[in-house]
């Protein structure tokens, strides 16, 4: 296994359970027990290049690199499998999601904890004639004490209430699993068109594993960079990443800086765009401002009376991943049309919301979802394989379009349902370490 996000996570806990001998390879640390886990200084460590990874046509991308991937930074919002996926392409994800759902108490948030200003965005645009509803949350304030979930959860869960996929990490330890963390693969080798294993350097020292099966869970970005990299040209060419934006306002009350992230949402799947409430942590604010320019930055005293209407956009399928630091993405035509539209829709709310029109202003561009660079069609099979015999992906990178919602809950159940046929077809089997960590290769 290459990655430890939800999908490596998943197919590595599943597969051990059921047996099999699974080596779990992680480039990043395990940063959970850290004091800085959950802080400024400690978000700036463990997201790929201090957080400062651009796309050609300056996108930021938040890419969590630790124990957990993307989830030890993530807002803990769930959404159940879109229909397409049966529909278009015959991949019925509905009892692996909803088994996961069970498993890991995904529900709303209580009322009491869905944050007073962020309610009263939902309530303005019901005036405007939307229905918001409550987010579904891989979030459970009875695992904290105190439940203390603000904007800055963002940088990492310092409460425990949000589920992180390090859990089942440590699930996949418990039952068998080896963990090797900052243990980065740089390539995969191959053999007459088959997989033979993995090879990379851990901790500065080079590592040779052999193994008959490989699933790739390394993210949007890292997957396909593998994949190109062991001859499959395809992966890379093109991407999604529901692309974000923020649109804030300032009111005369308390903004929303202190309620859990995404506490309610709308789908509008005509215009291809989710809403929800949520607004960047306290420092991180001044700083993405200052790319609208000073002004903005210096409305940073009121970011305790600013409420944030997020923007996820379905977006086409554009550009391509070249390089972990060479990507292309940015938004065409149609794209670009859509999300005027939506920030249109999230002015006249936070207005609703008694928000001033002079302070209304949108967020540049970010992405948070690297996805469908691997696409099931393109360049794996309805099964998550590769033209690789033994070699499989299993993250967001396989996505076939954007997902235009938050995308884990899907990712776990791509990966129960890869699991159950690896385990199924015999596959999944041993992994060798060709050198023992420490050993030159
Ligand atoms: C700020 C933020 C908020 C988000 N909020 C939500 C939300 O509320 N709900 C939701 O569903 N989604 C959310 N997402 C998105 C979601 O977290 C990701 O889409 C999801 O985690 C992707 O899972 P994955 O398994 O594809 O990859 P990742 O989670 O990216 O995991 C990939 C792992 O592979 C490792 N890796 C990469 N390359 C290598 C290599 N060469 N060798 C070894 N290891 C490697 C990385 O370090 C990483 O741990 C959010 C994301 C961010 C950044």
């Amino acid at each position: 296994m290459v990655g430890s996000g939800p999908g490596g996570a998943t197919v590595a806990r599943e597969l051990a359970r059921g047996g099999r001998d699974v080596l779990l390879l992680e480039r990043g640390r395990d940063w959970r027990g850290s004091r800085l886990y959950g802080t400024y200084p400690g978000a700036l460590l463990y997201a790929d290049r201090a957080a400062l990874l651009f796309t050609r046509q300056g996108m930021n991308i938040v890419r969590p690199l630790m124990v957990g991937g993307a989830t030890s930074m993530y807002c803990g919002c769930a959404a159940h499998p879109r229909e397409w996926w049966r529909e278009r392409y015959g991949i019925d994800l509905e009892d692996p999601a909803a088994e996961a759902a069970r498993e890991l108490g995904v529900a709303p948030l209580p009322p009491e904890f869905r944050g007073e200003a962020s309610t009263r965005i939902a309530e303005a645009a019901a005036r405007e004639g939307m229905e918001w509803e409550p987010q579904l949350k891989f979030l459970r304030p009875e695992r904290a004490d105190p439940f203390d979930c603000g904007a800055h959860c963002m940088l990492g869960c310092r409460c425990s209430a949000k589920w992180n996929a390090g859990e089942y990490v440590d699930q996949a330890v418990e039952a068998g699993a080896e963990l090797w963390t900052r243990a980065r693969v740089d390539r995969i080798l191959v053999e007459g068109g088959a997989v033979r294993g993995v090879a990379g350097r851990r901790g500065g020292t080079p590592f040779q594993v052999e193994a008959e099966t490989v699933v790739l869970a390394a993210g949007g970005i890292g997957s396909p960079v593998l994949l190109q990299g062991c001859g499959i040209e395809a992966a890379g060419r093109g991407m999604a990443m529901d692309t974000t934006v923020m649109v804030y306002g300032t009111a005369s009350g308390k903004g929303i800086g202190s309620d859990p992230p995404m506490t309610w949402s709308h789908a509008d799947d005509e215009l291809g765009v989710l809403y929800s409430t949520l607004i960047d942590p306290w420092l991180m604010y001044p700083i993405i401002m200052a790319q609208k320019g000073l002004r903005w930055s210096l409305t940073w005293p009121r970011w305790g009376r600013t409420l944030g209407v997020m923007i996820k956009l379905t977006d086409e399928i554009s550009g391509e991943v070249l390089a972990e630091d060479q990507i292309s993405k940015g938004l065409t035509a149609d794209d670009r049309e859509r999300l005027d539209r939506a920030r249109e829709v999230a002015g006249r709310i936070l207005r609703r919301a008694g928000c001033d029109e002079d302070t209304i202003v949108s967020t540049p561009l970010r992405g948070t979802h690297p996805s469908a660079t691997a696409r099931i069609g393109e360049v794996v099979d309805t099964d998550l394989a590769t033209e690789v015999e033994g070699l499989y992906v299993c993250d967001a990178s396989v996505f076939p379009e954007a997902l235009g919602r938050p995308t884990v809950l899907t990712i776990i159940a791509l990966a129960r349902r890869l699991s159950r046929h690896l385990l199924a077809s015999g596959n999944g089997s041993r992994a060798e370490p060709g050198n023992p960590p420490g050993a030159p290769a």
